[in-house]
């Protein structure tokens, strides 16, 4: 049986027309499959679109439009680049897809019964007439709206937050136990040093964004970003849906521009290891050169 190979470009963003930086990752990803292909493995090419968010929501806002409209829209110009320029993507996700919320839900499930989600305050600078955080985080300093350039204000509300300072060790450990899990080295060598200066955990949900899947033990919030973003991975190799093709096809690989790097490679496998059950360690285990190998 031939062996298999799951390989995945980022999720672009459908706040925007497609780009070119996208447009480039998705060209090299496609010839890495095509030469995998050629060289007998069964591919498993992922493609897929990140449609949930506070400036999806806003930027359809600013149109007059659902989220979902807009959302359709810049989809299907995704769709129509990817076959103009010959790009033979094997799976196509959309975070908006019903099948996405059951994988994203199963894995907020296991992190939670794992232990490692708890319910804090996410405190930062808030612009009311757009609704958005601005990037800084310093309580001391008042920051400017980054759309409208008005003063913000300093704001706090409930949100869920995933442990991640817990996982600082195993990470290292995964670094060091599995040299190409990222490559290359350089970018390695940057990771485990950002790792090393100990983490934040991160704050997974929102209460004051509506256009999110909703959490299942309290649907007043919606899973904010990174938490339902690269779950879309799973999503592709039939996580939760087909038992059969997932088991066959994940773990896989993933290619990524270099500012999405820390979120998949601290982020993706803390998420991954707090979701695990001891029976997908031993499945892991009897596969060489995976992300989960130990
Ligand atoms: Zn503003």
């Amino acid at each position: 049986m031939a062996k298999t190979f799951y390989f995945t470009t980022p999720l672009y963003y459908v706040n925007a027309p497609p780009h070119l930086g996208g447009t480039y990752t998705t060209i090299v990803a496609d010839t890495i499959a095509r030469y995998k292909r050629m060289m007998g493995f069964d591919v498993k090419f992922f493609c897929g679109t990140d449609e949930h968010g506070q400036k999806i929501e806003r930027a359809a806002k600013k149109e007059g439009l659902e989220p979902k409209a807009l959302a359709d829209r810049v989809h299907k110009l995704y769709l129509e680049l990817w076959k103009s320029i010959g790009i033979e993507y094997d799976e196509f996700v959309r975070t908006t897809e019903p099948r996405h919320d059951l994988a994203v839900i199963e894995l907020y499930t296991r992190a939670k019964a794992s232990g490692y989600i708890y319910k804090g305050a996410y405190s930062g600078w808030y612009c009311v007439s757009d609704e958005a955080y601005a990037p800084e985080s310093d309580p001391s300093t008042p920051a400017k709206c980054p759309d409208c350039g008005r003063l913000t204000e300093w704001f706090s509300e409930e949100s869920y937050f995933f442990k991640l300072s817990a996982f600082q060790d195993r990470l290292l450990e995964l670094y060091e136990k599995n040299p190409k899990f990222i490559r290359p080295e350089s970018r390695r060598n940057e990771i485990a040093s950002f790792v090393k200066g100990g983490l934040k955990d991160l704050s997974i949900s929102r209460k004051t964004l509506k256009w999110g899947i909703p959490l299942p033990d309290d649907p007043s919030h919606v899973f904010y970003v990174w938490f339902d973003a690269l779950t879309a991975y799973l999503t592709g190799a039939g996580f939760k849906v087909d038992d059969v093709k997932f088991s066959k096809y994940w773990p896989g690989e993933h290619l990524v521009g270099k500012d999405i790097l820390r979120f998949h490679t601290v982020y993706w496998p803390a998420f991954l290891m707090a979701a695990r059950r001891t029976e997908d360690v031993e499945v892991a285990r009897k596969r060489s050169g995976s992300v989960y190998t130990e």
